[in-house]
């Protein structure tokens, strides 16, 4: 294991909430989530469509404020960061991966990783040194730098969606659901590159998922319902565990190492 008690989270969070609209409208969307992530590790959120997975992801990675609660991301607390701050912060710091991709339409695999850095000010060359090396690493280089997202396979495009979020070197990694738009085998490839990022940059990797195929591949898995973290399990991946992409998963007495409710160890 990677990870011990003395290893500072990347993220904790406590009593979090998020209210969305006002009045007869308000919904409660998280409750009071308590979580802490570990740099070097793969945490997955779990739990049922519309228990809060991705408003958490939204305000670990600054996109959304919380509501109330107290929230330290890398030693620092975006929430109480005026807007210009925030942003840079995100930009800095934080790496986000879509379900779908999101990639621009008219730009080339190499341009639309190197957006971030051109938003950052740097010119197109020295973004070009960024972006090209990181698309070879992952299986993208030669003519698939120049190639277009429609041209692309949908692994193709998550790869190149991974690269661009991690172009600036994030120390958090923030992915929504992405394998579910993809085959079993290319969902597995981008869970062992997703993996590999976590361990090699000591980042910390967050990633919300249905996909019950993912769970051999993460250090922690955070299940979540109705609004809150209710169970944090820990595990030990193994080569076997993640290759064997696992088909079911339970949380058992033995396998949970009796984490207590809400915190995870
Ligand atoms: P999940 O990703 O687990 O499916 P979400 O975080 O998307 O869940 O949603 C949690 C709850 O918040 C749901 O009840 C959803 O309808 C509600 N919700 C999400 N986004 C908004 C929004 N922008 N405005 C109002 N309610 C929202
Ligand atoms: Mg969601």
């Amino acid at each position: 294991m990677t990870s011990g008690p003395s290893k500072t989270p990347a993220v904790s969070c406590r009593g979090v909430t998020k209210n969305y609209g006002t009045g007869n409208s308000e919904v409660m969307a998280l409750r009071g989530v308590d979580l802490d992530v570990y740099p070097g590790e793969l945490t997955l959120l779990v739990g049922p469509s519309g228990c809060g997975k991705t408003t958490l992801l939204s305000v670990l990675a600054g996109i959304l404020n919380p509501t109330a609660g107290e929230m330290i991301v890398l030693g620092s607390r975006p929430a109480e960061m005026p807007d210009h701050r925030k942003v840079k912060f995100r930009r800095q710091n934080i790496g986000f991966v879509f379900q779908q991709f999101n990639l621009l339409p008219s730009l080339s695999a190499a341009e639309n990783v190197s957006v971030p850095l051109l938003l950052a000010g740097w010119s197109h060359r020295k973004a070009m040194r960024v972006a090209v090396p990181l698309l070879e690493r992952m299986e993208m280089g030669g003519r698939l730098l120049k190639a277009l997202p429609a041209t692309m396979s949908g692994g193709q495009q998550q790869r190149v969606a991974i690269a661009r979020a991690l172009c600036n070197h994030p120390r958090l990694l923030v992915c929504d659901e992405p394998t579910s738009a993809l085959d079993g085998q290319t969902g597995r490839a981008i869970m062992e590159l997703l993996r590999g990022e976590a361990l090699e940059g000591d980042r910390a990797v967050i990633i919300v998922t249905h996909d019950n195929r993912t769970f051999g591949f993460a250090d922690r898995i955070a299940q979540m319902e109705d609004g809150r973290v209710v169970e944090v399990h820990r595990q030990q991946v193994t080569a076997a565990a993640a290759t064997g992409f696992h088909d079911t998963f339970q949380f058992t007495a033995a396998q949970s190492a009796a984490v207590s409710p809400n915190i995870s160890v």
